[in-house]
């Protein structure tokens, strides 16, 4: 289609993430009664009010374009939904259940801060300014939910993940239980899977990872505007 410019380019993706956004309201339910600390639950139950009111957002941009509300679909979130309710399934109810849970929702968080990140800039470029300052309070919201999970996931829930809850370490395969700290904190962790900690390595990973792309993320987003991002919001 040599006639498709940015801006339908720009309102394809719009359409995706219309897509995207209410399908992740509609499979939040499903992760928040899988996780079982009860912060996580909490966590993840107000982002799905935050989710209803970015879907409305969404609406609010389709208007600014004199357009009715449409999707298009997002076989990415799919992808990511899917595979968050097999971990679900298979890891769900087991010591490393909520670890699992963090890790789906942040590919969640992940996919909607690129996609997202890209269309701000797209709106900014094409002088759509009302439709970016929505989304850049979308995106804002987005980083502040991926945030949330990784400290959750570094305040204990990686930890509990390994050490299970009141088992003592009985039930646990032996040889493992002395490897957990220092061999693999705060270091990079995208090269170590295979090595002997690989378990702690990946759990950490998840976290470390959230913490990189967030910053790299945010750069991009705000690049070139002023930064009135997450405007002290939790
Ligand atoms: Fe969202
Ligand atoms: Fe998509
Ligand atoms: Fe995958
Ligand atoms: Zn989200």
């Amino acid at each position: 289609m040599a006639d498709k410019t940015l801006r339908d380019l720009l309102i394809h993706t719009i359409k995706d993430m219309y897509f995207a956004e209410t399908a992740i309201y509609k499979a939040l339910p499903k992760m928040i009664d899988g996780a079982k600390n009860e912060d996580l639950k909490t966590g993840l139950t107000q982002h799905r009010d935050e989710t209803k009111n970015q879907i409305t957002r969404l609406e609010k941009m389709f208007a600014a374009l004199d357009m009715r509300p449409a999707s298009v679909p997002c076989k990415g979130i799919q992808g990511i939904l899917g595979e968050g309710e097999e971990v679900l399934k298979e890891f769900g109810d087991g010591e490393a259940g909520d670890a699992g849970v963090i890790a789906s929702c942040q590919a969640v968080e992940h996919y909607e801060i690129t996609r997202y990140g890209t269309m701000h800039a797209w709106a900014t470029e094409l002088g759509l300014d009302e439709i970016a300052e929505a989304i850049e309070e979308t995106l804002a919201e987005e980083y502040a939910a991926d945030e949330k999970l990784t400290a959750l996931a570094e305040g204990g829930i990686n930890q509990q993940a390994e050490q299970g809850e009141g088992m003592g370490g009985a039930q646990r395969p032996t040889g493992r239980g002395g490897a957990r700290t220092g061999a693999t904190k705060g270091r990079s962790t995208t090269k170590s899977a295979g090595s002997r900690s690989t378990r702690t390595t990946r759990a950490k990973g998840v976290a470390k990872t959230a913490s990189r792309t967030k910053s790299a993320a945010s750069k991009r987003a705000t690049a070139g505007k002023t930064t009135r991002k997450s405007s002290g919001r939790k």
